[in-house]
């Protein structure tokens, strides 16, 4: 029987999809699963959408694969990645490639490449995003790993990525070892504000104009129409729609208002903090989710904190909903620049040396954070490779400053009715704190250099001070 030119081993609903897609764009795929069922049901439900061949054993699956081999190893990420990983090394030869396509933390993806290469093999930490949908029918896909390892690796998974409108697949080597997984992180992370803002947008539509979730889905629907077409808008306005079949109730109503996660915004947000890169919606979304959480504090504090809230106050209906759009299309604006900022951070310090025009590119289809803005974003990086910040890309800067406006009269209205908007609100802040001309931050320098001689720089000369708090309080040069 003819080799296998790519393994999948791990075959629950993402690495069964992945091996369908492979198998669907004509690759022959070896399959593995530690519970040889799941191998089995893959290959009775769809053996006939291309050519697997099953094993039972993972020497069998090794054995099945033409060289180099590449593995795709989709399990849960941690210890389990780590248990497949070191099974296989023993059965694999120099020169083969394994791929993590699982949602692994960049530092294990760095520590596994590290180890795996001083053994000659190749490990490439590949982001997949889209979901199931995605695996099966074409994910965004970010490999990180070495660079010669695309050569043979690339094509086969350029075939089943997602395409943009313009035909480009969307996948691209991302840098080495640890760059893969960590532009996914990021994208979960702006995946996390991307939803808080919108989920903010609700509840201000909702309590301001004190309309129905279904009522709402019409404004998203429509939104969807404009620059904010995107794949979360659209699934939001079908949410929304949805009516429960127990209750006749909106479901929207009936799901408890408690968020959960599964660790890539925090991870995101740690990395921030570690990088210093003020990634304040990610941020906020992510400390949102905690809080929608902490259901005892909330049960606590209901009732009994005052509000003494205003009623909303706006021009009209139709003025409000365009106030809110604007706000939440120039927050958004604001949680990608601080999400490319932080890819920027992370390449310097590792020397990965990510293109941050490809990661537009690549986050146009196939992954959930899809949308029409990235090809503005895209076009931004295409005018300027080295810009320091979104925000400041011409077409940007006209868009924001079309918006500000409403932004301010959104945030001020969520202040005064106290609606909470945390990641409006940061954002706004944000974006304020760029344009400053002066920062408190002086203020700051000069408390630092009384209470710890922590020195500060002056305006007005080179070299650093401090002043003789405790002595006769003038200024020495340190
Ligand atoms: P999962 O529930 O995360 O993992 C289940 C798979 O891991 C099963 O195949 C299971 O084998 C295997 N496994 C667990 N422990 C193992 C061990 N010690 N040794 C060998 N195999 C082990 O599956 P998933 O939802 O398909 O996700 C797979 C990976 O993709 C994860 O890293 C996940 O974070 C990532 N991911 C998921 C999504 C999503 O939408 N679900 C999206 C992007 C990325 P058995 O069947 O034998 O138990």
């Amino acid at each position: 029987m003819a080799l296998a030119q790519i393994g999948v081993t791990g075959l629950a609903v993402m690495g069964r999809n992945l091996a369908r897609n492979f198998a669907r764009n004509g690759f022959t795929v070896a399959v593995h699963n530690r519970s040889a069922q799941k191998m089995h049901s893959l290959i009775e439900d769809h053996g006939d959408e291309g050519t697997f061949i099953g094993s039972e054993s993972l020497e069998e699956f090794v054995a099945s694969l033409e060289t180099p081999r590449k593995v795709v190893v989709m399990v849960q990420a941690g210890g389990p990645t780590d248990a497949v990983i070191d099974a296989l090394v023993p059965l694999l030869d120099q020169g083969d490639i394994i791929v993590d396509a699982g949602n692994a933390l960049y530092t294990d993806t760095m520590r596994r490449e590290k180890d795996l290469a001083s053994k000659g093999l190749h490990f490439v930490g590949s982001g997949v995003s889209g979901g199931e949908e995605g695996a099966l029918l074409g994910p965004s896909i970010m490999p990180g790993g070495p660079a010669e390892s695309y050569v043979t690796l690339g094509p086969i998974l350029e075939k089943i990525a997602a395409k943009a409108e313009d035909g480009t697949p969307c996948c691209v080597h991302i840098g080495p070892d640890g760059a893969g997984h960590f532009v996914k992180m990021v994208h979960n992370g702006i995946e996390y504000a991307d939803m808080q803002l919108i989920g903010e947008a609700y509840d201000l539509l909702r309590q301001g104009l004190d309309l129905e979730p279904a009522e709402i889905a019409d404004i998203f629907a429509e939104w969807n129409q404009g620059d904010l077409e995107s794949f979360l808008i659209e699934i939001t306005a079908e949410v929304l729609r949805q009516t429960d079949a127990r209750t006749g109730k909106a479901l929207v109503d009936v799901i408890k208002d408690e968020a959960g996660q599964k660790g890539t915004g925090r991870w995101t947000v740690k990395s921030g903090l570690d990088l210093g890169v003020p990634i304040t919606g990610i941020a906020e979304a992510t400390f949102a989710r905690a809080i929608s959480s902490q259901v005892a504090q909330r049960q606590a504090a209901r009732g009994v904190l005052a509000g003494d809230a205003q009623e909303f106050a706006f021009e009209s209906r139709d003025a409000f909903i365009e106030d809110v759009r604007l706000a939440l299309y120039a927050s958004k604006v604001v949680a990608y620049a601080q999400g490319f900022d932080q890819i920027r951070a992370a390449s310097d310090e590792y020397d990965w040396d990510i293109a941050l025009g490809d990661m537009a590119k690549i986050w146009r289809e196939g992954c959930i954070i899809r949308a029409r803005f990235l090809d503005r974003i895209t076009e931004a990086f295409e005018r300027d490779a080295a810009l320091s910040s979104l925000l400041v890309d011409p077409y940007f800067v006209d868009e924001v400053a079309g918006s500000v406006a409403a932004w301010r009269r959104v945030v001020a209205q969520s202040a005064l009715t106290g609606v909470p908007a945390p990641a409006f609100a940061s954002s706004l802040a944000y974006y304020d704190s760029l344009r400053a001309e002066r920062l408190p931050a002086a203020l700051i320098q000069g408390q630092r250099d009384f209470f710890g001689a922590h020195t500060y720089k002056r305006v007005d000369a080179e070299g650093t001070f401090h002043t003789l708090w405790s002595g006769d309080r003038s200024e020495v040069e340190a």
